[in-house]
């Protein structure tokens, strides 16, 4: 049997280098047995996806080298490769675990589960869905659908005993039904769920190997009840150890940039991100630390995965940038990198319009655009402080302003524009007072080209970046501080769109 694994990103959001992670296991797996990878996107929460990001998640895997055998922009004998395009083979097999008594109707209102849902908060209890529709009668049924109720269509779930499961790193898995929700499979809108869409897919796609991160060892045992009332093969399962701050905490962007396209564009390059993952709970033979994706494939042995958590430390990944610099790198390829990473046509004519009118010499640019290239800025809470706001508010500028500008959906002037109206008039302060630290995060310096220009250049990530790293300059967010802030947020937002 030929070995089939994939990745199978949601496009909600920037590339994570915890996707990338994933991906190269599976990619390094499938090479090293001969066999295929595939890339499927899943967007079936039609709410969150975007065609941006689903863009920016292959720009990525393309800019690494992560390459795909099929995939959305190839294709490939098991197309689509978009869930989107594949919604009538779900309705087809929720359909069929209806009739075959394998899943059921639910007509719950999402008043009557709210008020469920805090009951069982209320009282301690799992929650979950309580089987209010599991058992109803089929003329109870037939009245409700001629009556155009809106419905779910519900799985089965076992209320007794345990789900039991092999996992390749992990050995036997055993959880208890008790625990599992009748989980939705089709929506009121007959759109699929994750769960419904993904174990379709894997079966129909012949996918013989599923590597995945462990957030979704809890979902399993629902895939492996789907498999069995489809009357289908399992495939085999591979749970790898999710990606940690240096804290110890799950890689989050609050500690650590989590999108790739930041370190692309601070300058990493694609072969010692890709060896750096490699790292991740997997080691060469001889343990040597620098290795490339084919010295990797050649000798990629899954069982040698370890489950400690693996750090992700950026020093470190410098460090072995700075080898790969060193000892891979003659200075005619660096500089070939080098312009293609920034030191290029197209760099220069998005920045020259702006600086043209602010230069007399060309000598005069290389102050001016410096921190347009650069990473993160030296500047300290000091350079932050202004006259106009006190500590309070510097800190509210920053954080209103990175939670507004994350939700952008297109990274563009007026949308920036606008984001930055938006947060100085829920503050009540003057636009131009409002975005003095916001500028000194970017730019690290008071005067240069216009915030808006600045963002549009540095681009999102780097942009979001700077500004975190403000914040944390200004000594960051607590927990509660931050549920405080939230919620000033989340009113200002609600009553904008009243
Ligand atoms: N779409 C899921 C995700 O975003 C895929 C999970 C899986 O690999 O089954 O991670």
């Amino acid at each position: 049997m030929s070995i089939r694994t994939r990745i199978a990103p949601s496009p909600t959001g920037d590339p994570h280098v915890g996707t990338a992670y994933v991906a190269l296991f599976n990619l390094a797996f499938a090479r090293s047995q001969g066999g295929k990878f595939l890339l499927r996107i899943e967007d079936t929460d039609r709410q969150r996806s975007t065609q941006a990001s689903e863009d920016k998640i292959l720009q990525a895997f393309k800019w690494l080298g992560l390459n795909w055998d099929e995939g959305p922009d190839i294709g490939g004998k098991f197309g689509p490769y978009r869930q989107s395009e594949r919604s009538d083979i779900y309705r087809k097999y929720a359909y069929r675990l209806v009739e075959e008594g394998n899943a059921f109707r639910c007509f719950c209102s999402a008043e009557r589960l709210e008020e469920l849902r805090k009951s069982q908060m209320k009282n301690r209890q799992p929650v979950g869905y309580d089987g209010h529709c599991r058992n109803l009668e089929s003329c109870e049924i037939e009245r409700r659908i001629s009556a155009k109720d809106p419905f779910v269509i519900r799985m089965k779930v076992p209320q007794h005993g345990q789900c039991a499961f092999d996992d390749i790193l992990r050995g036997t898995i055993s959880i208890d039904w008790s625990q599992i929700d009748s989980q939705v499979l089709l929506k009121s809108d007959a759109m699929p769920t994750y769960h419904l869409a993904n174990v379709v897919d894997d079966h129909l796609m012949g996918i013989t190997h599923v590597i995945r991160g462990e957030e979704w060892i809890n979902s399993t045992p629902k895939h492996i009840l789907l498999y069995e009332y489809l009357g289908w093969d399992q495939p085999e399962f591979c749970h790898l150890p999710l990606l940690r701050n240096t804290d110890k905490t799950k890689l989050s962007k609050r500690k650590n940039p989590t999108s790739i396209l930041y370190y692309e564009r601070m300058g990493f390059l694609p072969e010692s991100l890709l060896n750096y993952l490699g790292r991740m709970g997997w080691s060469m033979p001889d343990e040597r630390e620098k290795f490339s994706l084919k010295e990797m494939f050649e000798a990629f042995d899954i069982s040698r995965i370890s489950l400690g958590g693996p750090v992700f430390d950026i020093e470190k990944l410098s460090w072995l940038n700075g080898v790969w610099i060193r000892e891979e790198f003659s200075d005619e390829q660096l500089a070939n990198r080098l312009y293609k990473w920034a030191f290029n046509q197209e760099k220069l004519l998005g920045f020259l319009p702006h600086a043209r009118d602010r230069i007399e010499i060309l000598s005069d640019l290389a102050p001016l655009g410096s921190y347009l290239i650069s990473g993160m800025l030296q500047i300290d809470r000091s350079d932050l402080m202004t006259s106009h706001l006190d500590e309070e508010q510097i800190i509210q500028v920053l954080q209103y302003s990175i939670w507004k500008l994350e939700g952008l959906k297109d990274w563009n002037r007026e949308e920036i524009l606008s984001a930055c109206n938006f947060v100085s008039t829920m503050m009540d302060l003057k636009l131009k007072i409002f975005l003095g630290p916001v500028f000194m995060a970017l730019s690290g310096s008071v005067v240069s080209i216009s915030v808006m220009d600045s963002m549009c250049l540095l681009g999102r990530e780097m942009s979001l970046a700077r500004l975190r790293h403000a914040l944390e300059l200004m000594g960051g967010v607590g927990k509660k501080k931050q549920k405080k802030l939230e919620k000033t947020f989340n009113d200002a937002v609600s009553s904008a769109f009243i």
